[in-house]
């Protein structure tokens, strides 16, 4: 577990180094420190701070769902489903990127719930997850109000890939989900599109949020949760969820879910298994688990789903990562979810020939949570994160996500 940002910041830079971009990930830290800064100077930049909001009609409407600039869900009918597109940032050709939001507001009132996808373009079982908890709901009975937004990072999912295609010094490629809050006149405008969702959208609708995940292209993940444990109102949460492994650590600064916390907004992140395609089953076991969360909360009547309890999960609060040496095909030797013991071999590699040119080996006894799924390598790429409990945790652990 981090103890200060400077931790956090180590533990990004190793991440970062692995693919050889540390000069690029200091420069992401330092626009997050001044988009921290900006945020922290105009406490009330935006229609929404303060929980005075209200909602701002743009007047236009797209296929029949009307436009928002800003959105108080308390001003939305009582009783029924709402959908809407938020006005985002701008693209190049002056057009607005938007997103879709499906508000479900009780009969009565209550606690305020964020469910939130597509920060990163290519994670399906994610956006699949809220869309299936949305709908479960009958807001005729229901106290208080489920908010999703299922498509932030809308030009990486036009592409299914992970990271935005910003065109600031030619084209390159942005991870939104380094960029929270955001900040509404910053330097890119995946910074801005996250300032103007997070001030005018996602904050000031919620008392809790969670935002969902998947492992990445080319990088498969078990069922997990990422949770700071040490919060009592997220560990509540997370604990109801049917799924096996949680990662008990506070990860990176400019992710989502932290940037909730900071707000004082109970928040964690789910993953849910392998990017780019659909895995049914496992959804399943995060949408009852969602369902459990708004139970908790008085949002739904009923008796509780399975939880954690019901799946023995295993929490961890470090990730082992397991870098390739050598460039060649790697034939794992383990499965997601499987318990290894320190000094286990886990996956081989080999070259041209078919010659075997590295053994990879568990420096740790834990679970395997995520596992490289293209089968070719090249030196420095994560080959498989094994989830375990250190005594204390490091500055140098990554994880999958
Ligand atoms: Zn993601």
């Amino acid at each position: 577990m981090p103890n200060g940002p400077e931790d956090r910041l180590d533990r990004r830079d190793f991440m970062m180094a692995s693919f050889a971009t540390v000069g690029a990930s200091a420069a992401l830290v330092a626009n997050a420190a001044s988009a921290n800064a900006q945020a922290a100077a105009t406490p009330s930049a935006g229609p929404a701070a303060g929980g005075s909001s209200a909602t701002v009609y743009t007047g236009d409407t797209i296929e029949g769902k009307k436009v928002v600039s800003a959105l108080d869900v308390n001003d939305l009918e009582a009783g029924r489903k709402h959908l809407l597109y938020f006005q985002g940032v701008e693209m190049p050709g002056g057009q607005h990127w938007y997103v879709s939001v499906t508000v479900a507001k009780g009969a009565r009132p209550g606690k305020r719930v964020v469910l939130v996808s597509g920060v990163h373009g290519d994670e399906m079982s994610s956006i699949h997850t809220v869309q299936s908890v949305m709908n479960q709901l009958d807001p005729a009975r229901m106290a208080g109000t489920v908010m999703a937004v299922t498509d932030v990072a809308r030009p990486a999912l036009e592409g299914m890939q992970r990271r935005w295609p910003n065109s600031g010094r030619g084209n390159d490629l942005i991870d939104m989900n380094r960029e929270w809050p955001g900040n509404e006149t910053g330097a890119t405008a995946p910074s801005r599109h996250a300032g103007l969702l997070f001030n005018r959208l996602l904050r000031p609708n919620a008392d809790v949020a969670i935002d969902f995940h998947t492992g990445t292209t080319g990088f498969d993940v078990s069922a997990f949760n990422i949770a700071g444990m040490d919060v009592a109102a997220v560990k509540a949460m997370v604990e109801l969820y049917p799924v096996g492994q949680i990662f008990d650590n506070h990860v990176y600064p400019g992710v989502l879910h932290n940037a909730f916390v900071d707000a004082g907004i109970p928040s964690f992140c789910a993953e849910v298994g392998a990017a780019r395609s659909l895995d049914l089953e496992m959804i399943q076991l995060f949408v009852e688990g969602t369902l459990n969360v708004l139970k908790h909360h008085g949002i739904l009547a009923g008796p509780m789903g399975r939880t954690g309890k019901d799946v023995a999960v295993f929490v961890g609060n470090s990730a082992f990562p397991i870098l390739a040496t050598h460039g060649g095909l790697v034939e794992h030797l383990v499965r997601l979810n499987d318990k290894v013991t320190a000094g286990q071999k886990v996956a081989i590699q080999r070259n041209g020939f078919g010659e075997v040119v590295a053994e990879y080996t568990s420096g740790v006894a834990g679970e395997v949570t995520g596992q490289r799924s293209d089968a070719l390598a090249e030196p420095g790429n994560p080959l498989v994160f094994i989830l375990f409990h250190a005594a204390a945790p490091g500055g140098s652990e990554t994880y999958p996500e």
